[in-house]
């Protein structure tokens, strides 16, 4: 069923949901060919986009819309707390099925809307189109004081590496949905992480201001995926610890180190530390974990201790959409 006439009264209901550009830098929002926004001076803009699709990355009978909403910001937003800066504005464009435009909208546009407030985002605009299934597309523009981007190329040898949070936490939960009948209330504190995540936008921003950190990027596909992209960006190698992995607590040790080693949608923050730096990375920041996992090596290759104490290749087991 068609619940709008026609594009422009779907956009209307959209930008009635989040308030409108308030005399901020961003300029002028929703209603125009473009969006005018202004940067800080002496910060560079941090420009990010991600897919979220259905069928790929969300299932209609499984996940609420109100998660769907929220994922896709905080996704995307995850991407400049990995550079360390922080999330200002997005642009939201929108594939709908028509069965998608009621209630299933309405859902949508709650969740979206916590998430932009919650990170202080503003909705500046998007693109509306029809299509057999919900694909959403979300850009992201941040900001950083010049210079002080933190990139994933920085790491040294003898640096050391740390996470923060709980690795493992989101694809136990996803694990949890999948196993279920129907939809998955988005109270289950157990799935939690997978449906609500939070990037570390605070954290990233703190890394930065202390110049504590040498390298960074998010955990979203899972830490053998990701790691040797920093470390391939680095020209470097690392050595992981399994038995130091912030793992989630109250199932078996060898389940949870398989998930905190492979599992995605994390979005926790990955970061190498000289290790001379080492005392003044507190380890709490506010109520977040941060952990020890292993160092940077010279090698190039990613390894961890094994049960036998010597060491063996981690090979990339985490999320990837063509494998
Ligand atoms: P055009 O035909 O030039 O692409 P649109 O009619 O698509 O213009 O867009 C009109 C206005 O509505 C623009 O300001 C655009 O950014 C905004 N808009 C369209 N779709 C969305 C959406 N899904 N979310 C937020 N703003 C949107
Ligand atoms: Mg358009």
């Amino acid at each position: 069923m068609k619940h709008f006439r026609d594009e422009d009264a779907l956009v209307k209901k959209i930008a009635r949901h989040f308030l409108p550009s308030r005399g901020g830098r961003l300029r002028l929002g929703i209603g125009d060919d473009a969006a005018l926004w202004k940067p800080k001076p002496g910060f560079v803009g941090i420009l990010t986009s991600d897919w979220f699709l259905e069928g790929s990355h969300f299932l209609r009978e499984k996940h609420p819309p109100d998660s769907v909403g929220w994922k896709c910001l905080a996704r995307a937003s995850s991407d400049i707390a990995a550079m360390g800066g922080t999330p200002c504005c997005f642009l939201l464009n929108l594939a709908l099925s028509d069965d998608a435009t009621g209630k299933w909208l309405g859902g949508f546009l709650g969740g979206l809307r916590r998430a932009a407030r919650s990170l202080d985002c503003v909705l500046a605009g998007g693109d509306t189109t029809r299509s057999k299934r919900i694909l959403i597309n979300v850009t992201v523009v941040g900001e950083i004081r010049e210079g002080q981007e933190l990139l994933r190329s920085g790491a040294r040898p003898g640096d050391l590496l740390f996470g923060s949070g709980t690795l493992g936490e989101a694809e136990h939960g996803l694990q949890l949905l999948q196993k279920s009948r129907g939809r998955m209330s988005p109270k289950n504190l157990a799935t939690r992480k997978h449906l609500y995540p939070e990037p570390r936008v605070e954290l990233g921003r703190w890394l930065v201001e202390q110049k504590l950190g040498t390298a960074m990027m998010d955990i979203s596909d899972g830490l053998s995926s990701d790691l040797p992209r920093m470390c391939a960006a680095s020209g470097v190698g690392a050595l992981i610890d399994p038995r130091k992995l912030p793992v989630l607590p109250g199932i078996p040790a060898d389940s949870a180190r398989q998930l905190a080693l492979h599992g995605g949608d994390d979005y926790e923050l990955l970061f190498s530390v000289a290790s001379d730096h080492e005392e003044r990375l507190p380890t709490m920041f506010r109520n977040l974990k941060l952990t020890r996992i292993g160092k940077i090596t010279k090698g190039r290759e990613v390894r961890m201790i094994g049960r036998d104490g010597r060491s063996k290749p981690l090979d990339a087991g985490g999320w990837d959409p063509f494998r």
